[in-house]
């Protein structure tokens, strides 16, 4: 293996380590934007929950204001039916009465089933508050280890990044040009190797997407040290140590 494959496949453990850094630095933020996400989502459905409360309480105080209201009304009629004249006004009044009593009972009904939804909402409002909380706590936790791991993940970003430029200047640069567009493909994974998969046959395929390459290009790859691109995937093709 000559010295142009041998600093293209250390080129290529390099863009291995890169792309790995660089996934788990994605994935890190990946998460916080997840957890921060959910976080607003909780927080807005809270307030939707809080305006509700709000609502449900003051329908509930506006009700109980109007039985309070006929209450007083009934009280004034019963001070009448003492002061009625005639029979037929007497019972107007008390039938008068007896309606408002009605009325009473069935808003009373209404308070009630709202103060019961009252305390459902005030409920799930406590325990959305208490799933912020823990959302939050954990959106915490995880901002932390993303800080902490900043500054190591920069470090060995920058120390990756230098490795790779010295390396790139052993390669003629139009061979490094074919390396890093074939490896945008494939993660960084520019270099294939060539496999033998039947000495008898003298069969070889390409180990990147397993197809067949023809003994003229294993015989370029013996005696050249320069690249040349699976006819299939495009990947750059090599000779593993065993096989050439
Ligand atoms: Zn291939």
């Amino acid at each position: 293996m000559g010295p142009v494959i041998q600093s293209l496949l250390c080129l290529q453990k390099i863009e291995t380590q890169l792309w790995a850094l660089r996934d788990a630095l994605a994935a890190k933020n990946r998460s916080v934007n997840a957890q921060q996400r959910k976080l607003l989502q909780l927080q807005q459905q809270t307030q939707q929950k809080r305006d509700q409360l709000k609502h449900a309480q003051a329908d509930a105080a506006s009700q109980e204001l109007d039985i309070k209201t006929q209450e007083s009304e009934i009280g004034k009629l019963r001070n009448a039916l003492n002061t009625a004249r005639t029979n037929k006004e007497y019972n107007a009044i008390l039938s008068q009465i007896n309606s408002d009593r009605t009325d009473i009972a069935r808003q009373e009904e209404k308070v009630l089933a709202l103060l019961t939804q009252i305390d459902q909402i005030d409920d799930e409002c406590r325990q959305a508050q208490q799933q912020i909380a823990q959302t939050q706590d954990r959106l915490d936790s995880l901002r932390r280890a993303q800080q902490d791991d900043q500054a190591q993940s920069e470090q060995d970003l920058a120390k990756l990044e230098q490795d790779k430029s010295h390396l790139a200047d052993s390669i003629p640069a139009s061979v490094l040009n074919q390396f890093q567009r074939v490896g945008q493909n494939y993660n960084g994974q520019a270099m294939a190797a060539v496999t033998l998969n039947d000495p008898r046959a003298s069969a070889y395929s390409c180990s990147g997407c397993h197809m067949s390459i023809t003994i003229d290009t294993v015989d370029f790859l013996m005696s050249k040290d320069e690249i040349k691109q699976c006819p299939n995937c495009q990947r750059l093709l090599y000779l593993p140590p065993d096989e050439s």
